[in-house]
Parts: C-alpha cells; structure tokens; sequence
C-alpha cells in the first residue's frame, strides 16, 4: 500500500529504510548539527525479504581490517547501550545481547593466518584469545580437536542480538525525532549532470533532495543503476538451518566456525547452522529456495564430525536470505560517489551489515551534515577504490 510524502522537497533522501537507512535517518535527526529533513522511502513495511529481517544476527571483532574491528568495538558498545540510546516515550528496547564470543577453529595452515590476524586484533584493541588445541579443549570440552591446530576465542563485543529489534529502534526513535517514513518505490534517479536532484516514485510522486543515500541493500546496485551508476555488487544466497540436538552442549556456547565453513551458534534452546556455500552464484531477487542439500551434504556431516553430540540432530526450521556481496573485496562501499557527490552509497556489506549499522550511520551522517567523518574515518570503504579496482579486501568472511 503506497504511502505519500508531505512534501515534495527534502534535504535527504534514504532510499530503502531497513537497518542502515534507519540507522542513517536516526544519526541525522539526532545529531543537532543537523537541522534538514529526512525522508525514508521503503517498498515493502513487512521488510520480509530485507536481509536485515533474514540475518543470522551476530556480532564480532575477529575481521583482518583495523576499520571492521573499530566498527564492530563501536557497534557491541552500542547494542548494549541500545535501550537507553533509543528510548521513545520510556520504550526501551532492549536487544538481548547474547555476548557468548565467537570461536574459530583452524588447521595448521589456518592457525598461522589466525595468528596473524590475532595480532592486528590485539593491536586494534579487540579482547581476542589465541589457543592451541589443549586449551581449547579445556574451555571448549564438546569440540573435537582432530585436524586441529588451535583456534581463537573473542572475550568480549562478540555474540548475537536482536535484528528486527535493532532496526525498530533506529526507525521508532528516527521517527520520534522528526524523520518521515514512506512505504513506496523509488523506480527513478533524477540526476542533472554531477547532481542527483530527486526520485521519482512507484506511485508517480517527484520528490527533490539534496542528497540522496542508498541503503536499498541487495537491490542497491538497481538504485545506482537508475542515477546512471555502477557497483560490484550482487545478491547472494545463504541457507539457515535452526536443529534441534538431544544433548545440549554444556558451558558457554560461543559462534563456531569450523575451518571449513561450517558454524552454528546457540538459538535459544535450540541452535543455528550453515555454511560459506562452495558454489556461490548470483540470485535472482525473488529466489528465496532453501537448500537442503547443503544441509544433508555440507552442514551436517561436518557438524557431527567436528561436535560428536550433533550426530544426533533434527532440522526444525530454515530460511533462506541474500547477502549485498561486494564481489570487488567483500567489503562495504560507504560514502559518496566520485563524480555525482550527492549520491551517497551504503551498499555491499558482505554479510556484516547489521552489526555495522550504528559505526555507518553515524559515519554517513557526519559526511552530509560536515561533509567529512568526525568519529571514525570510513575512508577506507569508500566508492574511489571501486573506480581504481583497488580491492580493500576483508580476509575472515563468513
Ligand atoms: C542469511 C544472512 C545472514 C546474515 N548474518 C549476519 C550476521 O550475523 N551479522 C551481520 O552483521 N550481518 C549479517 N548479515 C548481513 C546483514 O543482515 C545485512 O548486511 C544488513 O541487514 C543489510 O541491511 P540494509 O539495511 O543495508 O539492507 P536490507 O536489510 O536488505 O534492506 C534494504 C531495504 O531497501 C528496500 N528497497 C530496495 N529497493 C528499494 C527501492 N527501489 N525503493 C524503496 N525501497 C527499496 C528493501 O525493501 C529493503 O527493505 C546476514 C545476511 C543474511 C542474508
């Protein structure tokens, strides 16, 4: 059901108002250095097929780039601030950080790249544990160590919350705060010369902006498409499977990566699993199939293997959802193009978009309200290395 505007001008733009479009709206209207309007414009309310709605949740500092350990540091401390931040009429959403850490496990090979990666962890403040196999054993006794050579272990800022609770806030307190919120599409970039002057609505409304921000996630490449521009990204398809296991594993669970891919993770009583697919084509939007297969094939015979009590498990519930996959280096394109610098990108997240949330809309709010970053410099994630083909790439992807 379309929904209209109540004007027909406005200072920004959000085009898709998921996660990072009401984490962007919220950081705008809070900031009192802004004073402009802000419009959200999002095809579908029910947010069904959004990667936020379909997301496994989680949160870590165990990355390979000094900017994805300070975004997430930022984000864990923002999740548990959350309640307070986003406070409406004594609501406060409380996301349930479930901080239990993430444990990836490694091979020889991998344990020397762990090591490496351990340290740029260290130096970028993250509370991180390197451990050979005795060790892990000791804190991790369900683990079967064979083919192992060790594995690190993130003691804090690292587990699981709320998805559709983190974008609720953002949007509710946006909302509070005075940003518009409409349920339309943007089927139309207006753009004169070096500028991007507007949309134009699935309705046929034209609405003039300042500066228009993309965060329409796997459909982001359509939107640049319209303003006659391109990025390296592509929907991907990831399976989630929710089992069921007799024993429940004793101690506390954290997020576990087997060096092949596999991971699963606590969910409630029950737990959550998949795999980084080894054939990884792109999508088509609609195409939402879950596959089994890589269930029977992938999952399982690595889960039983690697945790002896999930030889016995009962799959319970699956879905399937699309990663925003920066096929360049797998790594977000924050910030404005190059040439038509009204037109800001927030789009590839590579399945680390949610927890990224709060670092990106804070960032993209500083570059529209002070046209540069004044927290943490995103500079790094920026369109130019697009243009240069110059891969920024993040070595631990999920
Ligand atoms: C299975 C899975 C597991 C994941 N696990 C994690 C995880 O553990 N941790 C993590 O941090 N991230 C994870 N991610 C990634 C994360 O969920 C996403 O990166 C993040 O939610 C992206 O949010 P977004 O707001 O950018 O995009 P989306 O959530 O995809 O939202 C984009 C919105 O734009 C709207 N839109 C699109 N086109 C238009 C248009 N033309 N006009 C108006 N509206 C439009 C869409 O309807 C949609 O609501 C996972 C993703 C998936 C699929």
């Amino acid at each position: 059901m379309a929904s209209t505007a109540t004007k027909q001008h406005y200072d920004v733009v959000i085009v898709g108002g998921a996660v990072n479009g009401s984490a962007t709206a919220y950081f705008l209207a809070n900031n009192p250095d802004f004073t402009g309007s802000v419009l959200v414009i999002e095809r579908d309310w029910t947010y069904a097929q959004s990667a936020t709605a379909l997301s496994s949740s989680s949160i870590r500092v165990q990355f390979s780039n000094p900017i994805n350990i300070q975004i997430s540091r930022f984000g864990a401390q923002f999740i548990r601030d959350f309640p307070q931040l986003m406070e409406v009429n004594g609501d406060k959403p409380d996301l349930a950080f479930k901080e239990n850490g993430y444990l990836f496990l490694a091979d020889q090979i991998g344990f020397e790249v762990l090591k490496r990666l351990h340290q740029t962890q260290l130096d970028n403040g993250a509370d991180v544990t390197l451990m050979g196999t005795d060790a892990l054993i000791q804190r991790f006794p369900w683990v079967n160590p064979d083919n192992l050579a060790g594995g690190t272990y993130g003691e804090r800022d690292e587990g699981w919350f709320d998805n559709y609770g983190i974008m609720n806030g953002f949007r509710k307190k946006a909302r509070a705060l005075g940003v518009e919120y409409i349920e339309n599409e943007v089927v139309e970039v207006l753009r004169k010369g070096d500028r991007v002057t507007g949309v134009t609505l699935a309705s046929g409304e034209r609405i003039g902006c300042e500066t228009l921000v993309n965060t329409a996630g796997t459909r982001g490449p359509q939107v640049a498409r319209m303003a006659g521009l391109q990025i390296p990204v592509e929907p991907r398809r990831r399976s989630l499977f929710v089992f069921a296991c007799h024993t429940p594993l004793p101690g506390v669970v954290p997020l576990t990566i087997d060096p092949t891919g596999v991971f699963f993770r606590p969910e409630g009583h029950l737990y959550l699993g998949g795999t980084y697919p080894k054939v990884d084509p792109e999508v088509a939007f609609d195409d939402f199939d879950v596959l089994h297969d890589e269930f029977e094939e992938e999952v399982w015979p690595i889960l039983a293997e690697r945790v002896p009590a999930f030889e016995a498990i009962k799959v319970v519930n699956s879905w399937a959802g699309h990663y925003d996959f920066c096929v360049l280096d797998h790594n977000a394109i924050v910030g404005p193009h190059s040439e038509v610098s009204n037109f800001l990108f927030c789009n590839g997240f590579s399945g680390h978009g949610l927890q990224q949330a709060p670092a990106i809309g804070r960032g993209l709010s500083e570059l529209i309200t002070y046209g540069e970053y004044r927290s943490l410099d995103l500079s790094p994630l920026s369109y130019e290395r697009v243009v240069e083909n110059r891969p920024f790439l993040e070595d631990s992807v999920i």
